[in-house]
């Protein structure tokens, strides 16, 4: 636990999250979000009385070096945002750069530059860590979003600091988050999962069988459970070769007495614009030429009172197209569910898809539980499978 030690007199080696984005010709940062979700960890190292050395990787850089994707332009918003000045340093391992990092100075901060220009960091190859692992005595991961990923700096170094490794604020919600939903939860325990497709899905539906009491399905994905059952979608999202699936998923959620709430009726389109016609109808009787783009009024009265009468929340994905104003209702309405059931003391967990997007676009992402901070990495929490970042620490 990062509350539990002390990093007095010790150079911290902190892998975070600075992927943030820039102004493609000024290379401002546009979205300091992510810089400023460190700082709860970063100012801990700093009050105890240690230094930070700070990695992190930018964009997708093909072949060494670009400046587009330099980290140098972050440091005025990290100095904003820590109230302290920042030594860059243009490289992030070989002998001028130890020679940097090796003197321990309280309250020094050094941000090296993009991990990612060494293709040895995505690779995850060992000798490289190792040069990593020189600039600090210990070790803090806190960049969930790439904690599903073996990298050099996020896996592979963790091993350099057997005694000496933790993660830090931001990952420990995330873990704590999943351990909420998955066992320590109060029940009854719902999860929400909408989206585009099925596809996507069925590993985090079928990890979550075991642990959830109620299922609530929209989105896109609906219209494939409609069809498996017999009903007409029309020109609907629907993934053919889904259908056994689909029958598959609501056969387990019944033998594991998990109650399924498929929306009964839906919002149709006469095209897949938000300034097409609009009307409303049951989500098995959609005429040809009208497609499902979000759940209904009457499912959505039965989504919101499932979501309103549950003390733990997982909501991962939109119940339709809500980045079209005419086709938000549903999510929006899910939203602010969750909203209340934050406010009456319930646990919400919104993660691992566009719902994350969704409860920014409504302004309410600081009235529920947690916001994942890792996209892909959560879903593959969700889907039960093991993060190496988070293996590397624990074990
Ligand atoms: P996901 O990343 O799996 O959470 O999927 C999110 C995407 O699903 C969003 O971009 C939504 O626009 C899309 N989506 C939601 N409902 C529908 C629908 N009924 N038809 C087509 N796309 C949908």
């Amino acid at each position: 636990m990062i509350d539990n030690y002390n990093f007095n007199g010790k150079r911290a080696l902190v892998r975070v999250d600075f992927n943030v984005p820039l102004n493609k010709e000024t290379f401002e940062v546009t979205d300091g979000t992510r810089i400023r979700a460190a700082l709860p960890t970063l100012k801990k190292i700093l009050n105890d009385g240690g230094s930070l050395v700070i990695m992190s990787h930018l964009g997708r850089p093909k072949n060494g070096p670009e400046e587009k994707f330099s980290l140098k332009h972050i440091v005025p918003t990290l100095e904003a945002a820590l109230g302290k000045s920042v030594i860059f340093l243009d490289d992030c391992v070989g002998d001028k750069i130890v020679e940097q990092t090796k003197e321990f100075e309280a309250g020094k901060v050094i941000l090296l530059e993009n991990l990612r220009f060494h293709k040895h960091e995505t690779a995850g190859t060992e000798n490289f860590a190792q040069q990593l692992a020189q600039h600090g005595d210990v070790y803090v991961n806190d960049a969930f979003g790439t904690a599903h990923r073996a990298h050099a700096s996020t896996t592979v170094v963790a091993k350099f600091f057997p005694n000496d490794k933790l993660f830090g604020y931001l990952i420990s919600k995330e873990i704590e988050s999943v351990e909420r939903l998955f066992s320590t939860g109060e029940k009854p325990v719902t999860a929400i999962v909408g989206g585009a497709k099925v596809s996507s899905k069925i590993s985090i539906i079928t990890n979550l069988l075991d642990k959830i009491d109620n299922l609530i399905l929209g989105g896109g994905m609906v219209y494939t459970f409609s069809k498996a059952m017999g009903g007409q979608v029309g020109s609907s999202l629907v993934e053919d070769d889904q259908l056994e699936t689909a029958k598959e998923i609501l056969k387990m959620a019944e033998a594991k007495n998990v109650s399924v709430i498929l929306p009964e009726d839906s919002i149709i389109a006469n095209g897949f614009s938000n300034d097409a016609e609009k009307k409303e109808t049951s989500s098995s009787e959609i005429p040809d030429g009208w497609m499902g783009l979000d759940i209904g009024p009457k499912a959505t009265e039965s989504c919101v009172s499932c979501i309103e009468n549950s003390k733990t929340i997982l909501w991962n994905g939109p119940m339709g197209v809500f980045e079209f104003d005419n086709f938000e209702a549903g999510t929006k309405a899910v939203a602010q569910a969750c909203v209340n059931v934050s406010a009456q003391g319930g646990f919400t967990l919104i993660g691992g898809g566009d719902s994350v997007a969704a409860i920014n676009k409504y302004g309410l992402a600081d009235q529920v539980s947690h916001v994942s901070t890792g996209g892909g990495a959560m879903l593959e929490f969700l889907e039960g499978k093991e993060l190496p970042g988070i293996k590397a620490i624990q074990s």
